[in-house]
């Protein structure tokens, strides 16, 4: 099966609202409230195309309670690890014609016992698992180099681990002797790595950029492109994803719907073209629905075809 990690993850709250007045009242009556946080996200996806997966992490409180009953609902296997704090909530108000005000709660300060705890448990539930995905930032408490330790955890026991991670924790997984299978950078966090920048209409400088002795050892780099696709290094080989003009209904999440397809497609042992096919239309089918990770999977095959990919 597929292990997906979220360390933080959060009851996403949507309101939907004509006009954001400031410093008076605000009603709203089309309130979603989903299971969130961006591992969550890629194992909705992977659950509605029918794969095998658990979902792990930090849970906690009411609100970790109210998250795992809207994972039981949804069929979608989970095994977290409890603690003494509430798990965190997540604010977006979509008003003004596209516009969107977001207000992310840090969530929860994991203590270093829950931290040990948490490895331990992991280790158990990577028994049972031959990929996993970890996804977002890490809740505070946890040193730079957690998903590194749980990287080396995930080696130790053959496990493939694909990495959708930014900044300083990214970093560290990059200079740690055991390296994530995939990592999927946009073109900011590549900027961020390389530290210069990056132009990503610029497919020639892209393959120079993905040379760098920075991702050595990792096999899988998947710069998404939003509606340009993707480009992708796999070992010495080089690619364009192409993908064809879509109806965008909101694209939020379609990041964490593209690793979910790269896990599938890894995980099922397909080829290079087969796999990014699957990423970029989990991705785009993401972002032709208005919920956030989320897909219909019988539009799948449609889409499927209409990708095409180009060895650059
Ligand atoms: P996120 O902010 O969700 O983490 P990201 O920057 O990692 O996103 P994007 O490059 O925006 O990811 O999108 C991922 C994939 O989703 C793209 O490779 C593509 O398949 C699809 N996608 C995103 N935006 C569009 C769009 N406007 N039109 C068509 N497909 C899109």
């Amino acid at each position: 099966m597929i292990l997906t990690v979220t360390l933080n993850p959060s009851i996403d709250v949507s309101y939907p609202l004509e006009h954001l007045k400031i410093d008076t009242v605000n009603r709203v009556k089309n309130v979603r409230k989903t299971a969130g946080g961006k591992g969550l996200n890629v194992s909705r996806v992977i659950h509605m195309l029918d794969h095998d997966l658990t979902a792990t992490g930090f849970i906690g409180g009411y609100f970790g309670k109210w998250l795992e009953n809207q994972l039981d609902r949804d069929g979608i296997a989970h095994d977290f690890l409890p603690i003494d704090a509430e798990t965190r909530s997540s604010i977006a108000m979509l008003h003004d014609d596209g516009k969107q005000t977001e207000i992310l709660e840090a969530g929860p300060t994991i203590t270093p016992e829950d931290a040990q705890k948490f490895l331990d448990h992991f280790d158990k539930l990577l028994d049972q698992a031959d990929l996993l995905t970890i996804s977002g930032s890490m809740p505070q408490g946890l040193p730079e180099d957690y998903y590194t330790q749980m990287i080396a955890h995930a080696g130790a026991k053959n496990v493939k681990v694909l990495l959708d991670t930014s900044g300083a924790t990214l970093k560290s997984a990059l200079e740690a002797p055991v390296k994530p299978l995939l990592i999927k950078p946009n073109e900011e966090e590549l900027a961020g790595l390389l530290n210069r920048k990056v132009d990503k209409t610029d497919y020639a400088a892209l393959k120079q950029d993905l040379q760098d002795p920075i991702f050595d050892g990792v096999d899988w780099i998947v710069v998404s492109l939003g509606s340009a696709g993707a480009f992708v290094k796999h070992q010495d080989k080089f690619y364009h994803a192409a993908i064809p003009k879509i109806q965008v209904v909101n694209p939020v999440g379609s990041g964490d719907s593209t690793l979910a397809g790269l896990a599938m497609g890894i995980h099922d042992g397909k080829s290079d073209e087969d796999i990014m096919k699957t990423a970029m239309t989990t991705g785009m089918l993401n972002t032709m629905e208005a919920e956030t990770g989320f897909i219909n999977p019988a539009k799948f095959d449609t889409y499927f075809a209409k990708v095409t990919i180009e060895n650059y």
